[in-house]
């Protein structure tokens, strides 16, 4: 047996897509390749002082280590050993260090294995400025997003063939025979599809989300005015689930205009929609305006990387991929690997992740405390070399940084 399961806490449950939160509950992580185990093991002791500060003895995190990467090739052979998968499903919350997926060959992608394994159909990306780090526009502290990002449809389905395969030819020729539309014979093939099913859970998660932490404004960014049945599509079904199962909460733009003289009524959540070239514009130009982003897969693939580049540095950000039965939570850098072992990375990235998790778990005063440590140790200037380099102070090592949090963790 690789793993012994801790006996006094107990798994998180889900039930319709809601977090059932024990006292104790068991959170699995994996360190992660390169830089990973030092800024995973530093997330841990901020995530465990911050539950500590805000509950005392009352709550604990039990976490339980499990191994993927490159520590799991070599205690198991397997970088993503079955012990392992068998636990994911078991427990279904993981904090996650960045792991190491080759580009073009060797193995597929444990972060995608376990996405799909736990159907993590949202990827979520809080994208909000902290004071003192060098950001490329002038209103910085204006930024403060969610985005959505829906996680399993649209071109990322992988229907897509080459030129010269058999079945793009196929392809070429059933639309030229029963639709009429005829393809140059170098024409490779990708198909967008978007399914009113995953459009509906995505939109209830934003919502949901936007309910139970007080957020103002959901944008649905699309491409509809070219791709109506999928783009179109999606704008469609996302304001006719809000309209339908969240009335109480949701006035539409249109409505505040024409009902509301222009005045979102009180503890109402403003819906609008905006196309994606524009809103890659505003989002730079109008930081304000925007709430949390609700997309399609690829739309939120480009607009979480332009989000993430307005306030600075991509050590910094966190992430998760959250399904109605699971989350996994992580920094969005990948594993660094020069600065693997050198006790120089930045681990405010997964920390990020983890003050995310706490919120998805309804610990949102611990999930607080991290956040104004964070911005307290930034206005310190007590930063990693990352940052510490556009500030020009010295820089601190990842230990004494983690430290810096912990201490001021504590001493609020
Ligand atoms: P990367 O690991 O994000 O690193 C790129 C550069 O960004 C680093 O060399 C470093 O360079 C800076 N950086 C990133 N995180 C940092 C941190 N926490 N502290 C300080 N500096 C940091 O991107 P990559 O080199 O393209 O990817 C390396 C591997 O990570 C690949 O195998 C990729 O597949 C994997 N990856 C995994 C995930 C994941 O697990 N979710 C995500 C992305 C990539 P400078 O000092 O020069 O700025």
């Amino acid at each position: 047996m690789l793993y012994r399961e801790p006996e006094d806490g107990e798994p998180i449950r889900f039930e319709n897509g809601k977090w059932i939160v024990p006292k104790r509950p068991i959170i699995l992580y994996i360190e992660g390749d390169g830089i990973g185990p030092e800024i995973t093991n530093a997330a841990i002791k901020v995530i465990n002082t911050a539950v500590q500060k805000a509950y005392g003895s009352d709550r604990e995190i039990r976490w339980m280590e499990v191994y993927a990467g490159e520590k799991g090739e070599k205690l198991t052979g397997n970088r993503f050993p079955e012990e392992t998968q068998k636990m994911l499903l078991k427990y279904r919350v993981v904090l996650k260090g960045p792991l190491e997926t080759p580009i073009g060959k060797g193995w597929r992608s444990v972060n995608v294995a376990i996405r799909m394994m736990l159907d993590l159909y949202a990827n979520i990306r809080p994208v909000k400025y902290v004071p003192g780090i060098e950001s490329p526009i002038k209103n910085p502290e204006a930024v403060d997003m969610i985005i959505f990002r829906e996680n399993t449809d649209d071109l990322y389905r992988g229907i897509e063939y080459p030129f010269d395969s058999d079945q793009a030819k196929k392809i070429r020729k059933f639309l030229k025979e029963e639709l009429g539309v005829e393809l140059e014979e170098d024409t490779g093939i990708g198909i967008k599809v978007m399914s009113k099913f995953k459009t509906q859970r995505i939109t209830r998660m934003a919502i949901k989300y936007a309910i139970e932490h007080g957020r103002r404004k959901i944008t649905v960014m699309h491409k509809g005015n070219v791709l109506k049945y999928t783009e179109g599509a999606f704008r469609e079904w996302a304001y006719e689930t809000a309209l339908k199962e969240f009335r109480d909460y949701v006035v539409t733009e249109e409505e505040v205009n024409t009902v509301y003289g222009g005045k979102v009524p009180e503890n109402k959540i403003v819906l609008n929609d905006r196309v994606a070239d524009n809103m890659f514009q505003q989002i730079i130009t109008r930081p304000a305006e925007y709430d949390i982003i609700l997309a399609p897969n690829l739309n939120g693939d480009y607009i979480s990387d332009a989000a993430g580049a307005l306030v600075g540095n991509i050590g910094m950000l966190g992430g998760a991929n959250v399904g109605d039965s699971g989350g996994m939570f992580e920094a969005i850098h990948g594993t660094a690997p020069k600065y693997a072992g050198k006790n120089v990375a930045n681990p405010t990235g997964i920390i990020k992740g983890g003050e995310l998790m706490l919120r998805f778990m309804g610990w949102n005063e611990a999930a607080d405390l991290i956040e104004k440590a964070v911005a307290e140790a930034i206005r310190q200037k007590k930063v990693t070399q990352d940052i510490a380099r556009f500030m020009n102070v010295p820089a601190l090592t990842t230990t004494e940084y983690t430290q810096t949090l912990v201490d001021i963790i504590n001493s609020m």
